[in-house]
């Protein structure tokens, strides 16, 4: 018995093994999801190598979550894989230029580079909902990650803006979707070595200490507790659950300065 079985679950956000997406993937697979990954444009090859390293191949879509073309049939390119329903939706999707607005770059980050990653960071959570929305129902469950957005991190600037948006959407999509039966929570990892973290000018700032300090301690090439916790939200064990973030970072959360 595994903890998804006979579930349905999209991660979109899947470029290297290496992607939190890619564990989870992982993860789903192994608890008895049938898993479709996602990722766009010039990766979506590496993607599709990627994938066969998952314990099955899962069917690889072509998802830019700024592209309105693209939401509108991703419905149906879901459906000509032969899904009905969808129990999972997984965003695992961040994109900030790390040369305008990271790594000490928040004085000076320009409006159209923040806006394009609020986009694709934060307002894409609701963009990827609603395109999903057809094949959601009642039990279906929407995940995010975040990178906690509630103080001022070293290095991450105008990102940590964009994931204060993520965690905002997250909350109105939850009040929206809920009396539809549908959930939307957001899993907060602790720094990981991923493409994503080692585009961050200064991400060692960010990592420094977190492994002595986390009460649990922290492993930053450790993508399983991560995905563990994504998978967790989708299943059933979590139903009276929304507009929550659930933090998976060793514990580091907790402690004063
Ligand atoms: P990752 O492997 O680089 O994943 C980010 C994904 O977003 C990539 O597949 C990327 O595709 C995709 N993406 C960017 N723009 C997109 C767009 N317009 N449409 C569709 N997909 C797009 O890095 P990751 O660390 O696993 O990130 C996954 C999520 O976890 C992000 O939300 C990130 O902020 C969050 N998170 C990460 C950490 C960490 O320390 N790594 C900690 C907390 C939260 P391309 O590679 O093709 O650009």
């Amino acid at each position: 018995m595994g903890l998804l079985d006979g579930k349905t679950v999209l991660v979109a956000g899947v470029t290297m093994d290496s992607s939190i997406g890619f564990a989870v993937a992982k993860v789903a697979q192994e608890e008895g999801a049938r898993v479709l990954i996602s990722n766009f444009g010039r990766a979506l090859s590496i993607t599709k190598r990627i994938a066969k390293r998952l314990p099955e191949e899962p069917p690889v879509l072509d998802l830019d979550v700024t592209n309105q073309e693209h939401l509108d049939g991703l419905a149906d390119a879901l459906r000509a894989e032969g899904v009905e329903r969808l129990d999972g939706v997984v965003h695992s999707i961040a994109y900030g230029n790390p040369e305008t607005l990271l790594g000490g770059k928040f004085l000076d980050g320009p409006w159209d580079d923040v806006s394009q990653a609020v986009q694709v960071s934060a307002y894409s959570l609701k963009s990827l909902a609603m395109a999903t929305r057809p094949l959601l129902g009642s039990g279906s469950s929407i995940v995010g990650l975040t990178f906690d957005a509630t103080i001022a991190w070293p290095a991450y600037d105008w990102m940590g803006v964009a994931k204060a948006a993520l965690e905002s959407t997250s909350r109105y999509l939850a009040r929206d979707l809920g009396p539809d039966g549908i959930r939307c929570n957001l899993v907060s990892a602790g720094p990981l070595k991923t493409l994503a973290a080692k585009a961050i000018p200064g991400f060692e700032e960010l990592d420094e200490g977190w492994g002595t300090r986390a009460p649990l301690g922290w492993d930053n090439t450790d993508q399983g507790p991560t995905a563990k916790a994504v998978c967790a939200l989708i299943s059933d064990f979590f139903p009276a659950t929304t507009g929550e973030i659930v933090h998976v970072d060793g514990g580091y959360h907790s402690l004063g300065a």
